[in-house]
């Protein structure tokens, strides 16, 4: 097989959590592009829809849209219900789907705390358990948390434990499917980006500003730079990849 050939997504099917926007609708795109069918789950059914119909028309690949909430297990098993009845297997699953709360930990209360670990965390394993079930009948598949630069430094200047916590937690997550998974032929993989252009960051021009001294880069990440890595990962390109973490931060973190 070429090396073109190995990031081909025919026939396979991939569920992509908060794919109605952002990085999530980059990855569904461009996983759409490399000829996978596509399952946009996220809560506001009408602008998963409205993604999903976006994609097919521009890929001509069958996308589907299926409201989920992944904090909840009932969606979440009628989310993997629904794309097995359409297309008959889930071969990657990308735990994209994420919130952000930026509050000072001495203030946040452990309600906040909780809805950011269960969205960005509890969801992911939920969605992973339950896809992962039919990957191991159906003998294997890949799975991609979006994880963030946040799982290995601390952010500045604004303030998430929460959100650094539960990314660090999908750090644990993902080292341990893919260690518990290897054997039913599962990779496990994170995407680690740091800033992207998307509705989840501050518009206050003073914080964006001081991310930006950091960079090596000059701009922030677009969601379609995220997207390669996505299709990297899903595809044959990255069989012998399992249990990593892939920064892409523009040199963020380089110091
Ligand atoms: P967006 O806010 O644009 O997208 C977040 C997505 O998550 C939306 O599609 C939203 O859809 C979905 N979502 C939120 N809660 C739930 C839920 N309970 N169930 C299902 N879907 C849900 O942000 P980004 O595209 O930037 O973020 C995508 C991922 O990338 C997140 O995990 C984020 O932490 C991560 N990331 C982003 C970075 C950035 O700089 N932008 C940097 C590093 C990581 P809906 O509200 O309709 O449910």
């Amino acid at each position: 097989m070429s090396v073109l050939e190995q990031f081909n997504l025919d026939g396979d099917t991939a569920i992509v959590t908060g794919g109605n926007r952002g990085i999530g609708k980059a990855m569904a795109t461009g996983l759409s592009e490399m000829g996978a069918n596509v399952v946009i789950a996220n809560r506001d059914g009408e602008a998963g829809q409205q993604a999903a119909d976006e994609i097919a028309s521009t890929t001509d690949q069958e996308t589907r849209a299926v409201p989920t909430d992944v904090t909840d297990e009932d969606s979440v098993v009628a989310l993997v219900d629904e794309t097995v009845d359409a297309f008959d297997s889930v071969d990657v699953l990308i735990n994209n789907a994420g919130v952000a709360f930026h509050k000072a930990a001495e203030e946040k209360s452990l309600e906040e705390w909780q809805t950011t670990i269960d969205i960005n965390l509890t969801g992911a394993f939920c969605c992973a358990k339950y896809a992962g079930l039919e990957m191991i009948d159906s003998g294997g598949g890949s799975i991609i948390n979006v994880s963030s630069m946040s799982a290995f430094i601390a952010n500045y200047p604004q303030k998430h434990a929460d959100y650094q916590a539960s990314k660090a937690g999908l750090e644990g997550l993902k080292t341990q499917l893919a260690s518990e998974w290897a054997e039913y032929g599962i990779r496990v993989n994170n995407i680690n980006p740091g800033y992207v252009n998307t509705g989840i960051l501050s518009d206050d021009p003073e914080e964006r500003q001081t991310w930006k001294d950091e960079m090596l880069q000059t701009e922030f990440a677009k969601p379609e730079d995220i997207a390669p890595l996505a299709v990297y990962l899903a595809s044959d390109a990255s069989s012998y990849v399992t249990g990593e973490s892939v920064t892409i931060d523009g040199g963020y973190t380089v110091r």
